[in-house]
C-alpha cells in the first residue's frame, strides 16, 4: 500500500476488496468496508459519503492489521468482536461459534411453536448448547413471556452468552447454567420447547473443513464424532424426559446428518416428526419432532 496518491476510503477499500478476494473471500467488498468502518470508528454506510477521507496513520495501520489478520483467516466477527444475528447485535469472542444465518429458520420455527403455545402459564424453553446465546436471546426477545434455561458445557462460551443477555437486558428472561446437555439442570424441570444447534460435523467433514472455520472457531462447538451425531444421539432421550406431552424439539442439522437424526428420534419411540425446514438453498435444516 505505497504510492504518492493519498490512500483515501475509496482506495483503502479498492486495493483491499482486491486483495480479500485474492485471499479467498467470499464477500470481498463487504468485509472490506467493515474493516474499515471499524478501524476509523464511523458507522458502514458513513464510507460512502466520505469516499475521499483520509484517514489519520494511527488508524490506517490498524485497518492494515485488520486485513492482515482477515487475509490469514480470521473471521470477521472475531475481528470485530459482533455478528448481527436475527436482527439484533451480538457479542462474539473465539470462545463460541460465530452465529450462523441458517440458524435463524431454527428461530424462526420456534417463534411459530411459541405463537400457538396457549395457557395461563408461561412457555418453557431449554437452548442446549446456547454459544454466544443467539438462539436464545433472539427468542425470549420476540416471545416476551417465554422463560429461557440456556445451558452451555463451556464456562468462556457462557461468559460471552452472559454478556449478550445483559446487553439485550433479558436477565429476568434467561438463566444461564453450565452443563453438559440437561445434567445439571434442576431435575424436575419440564419444558415446552428444546431448541439446539448442536455440535454435529462428521470427523471426516472436520478434516475437510475450510481453515477459517477449522483454525479459529471452537472444536467443542462443531465435533459431532465420526457420524456427526454424538450430541445428538445423547441430547434426544434426555429431550424426551424433559419435554412436557405434546412439547417440541427443534434440532439444526446438517443437510447431511439429517437423515441419522431422524431415524435417532423414531427410534426413540416418544415423537411424533414434524416436517424438516428447509433454508433458502432448499437443503434441509432443521429437524422437528412432538413429543406424544
Ligand atoms: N447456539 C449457538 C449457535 O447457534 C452455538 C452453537 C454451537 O456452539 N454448536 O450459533
Amino acid at each position: 500500500m505505497s504510492t504518492t496518491e493519498a490512500w483515501t476510503h475509496r482506495r483503502l477499500l479498492e486495493w483491499t476488496t482486491g486483495f480479500l478476494e485474492q485471499h479467498g473471500s467470499e464477500s470481498p467488498r463487504l468485509e472490506a468496508e467493515l474493516l474499515l468502518a471499524e478501524a476509523v470508528g464511523c458507522q458502514r454506510i458513513e464510507l460512502y459519503t466520505s469516499f475521499e477521507s483520509v484517514p489519520a496513520d494511527g488508524k490506517r495501520d490498524l485497518f492494515r492489521e485488520l486485513v492482515r489478520q482477515r487475509a490469514a483467516g480470521t473471521p470477521v466477527a472475531y475481528l470485530l468482536g459482533r455478528r448481527e444475528f436475527y436482527s439484533l447485535e451480538f457479542h462474539v469472542t473465539r470462545d463460541v461459534l460465530v452465529p450462523r444465518p441458517e440458524t435463524e429458520f431454527l428461530v424462526v420455527r420456534a417463534l411459530d411453536l411459541l405463537k400457538s403455545h396457549c395457557g395461563d402459564r408461561s412457555p418453557q424453553v431449554a437452548d442446549i448448547g446456547t454459544g454466544s446465546g443467539n438462539i436464545a436471546v433472539s427468542i425470549a426477545k420476540h416471545a416476551p413471556r417465554a422463560q429461557v434455561v440456556a445451558v452451555d458445557i463451556s464456562s468462556v462460551a457462557l461468559a460471552v452468552a452472559a454478556d449478550n443477555v445483559r446487553r439485550h437486558k433479558l436477565e429476568e428472561q434467561i438463566q444461564l447454567i453450565e452443563s453438559e446437555l440437561f445434567d445439571a439442570v434442576e431435575q424436575t424441570a419440564q419444558f415446552d420447547l428444546i431448541v439446539s444447534n448442536p455440535p454435529y460435523i462428521t470427523t471426516a467433514e472436520l478434516a475437510e473443513l475450510p481453515p477459517e472455520v477449522a483454525d479459529h472457531e471452537p472444536r467443542l462447538a462443531l465435533d459431532g464424532g465420526p457420524q456427526g451425531v454424538s450430541v445428538i444421539e445423547q441430547l434426544i432421550p434426555q429431550a424426551a424426559e424433559r419435554l412436557v406431552v405434546g412439547g417440541h424439539l427443534l434440532l439444526e442439522v446438517s443437510p447431511t446428518t439429517v437423515e441419522r437424526v431422524a431415524a435417532l428420534i423414531e427410534a426413540d419411540g416418544r415423537f411424533e416428526r414434524l416436517p424438516t425446514v428447509q433454508d433458502l438453498s432448499g437443503l434441509p435444516r432443521v429437524v422437528g419432532a412432538r413429543r406424544c
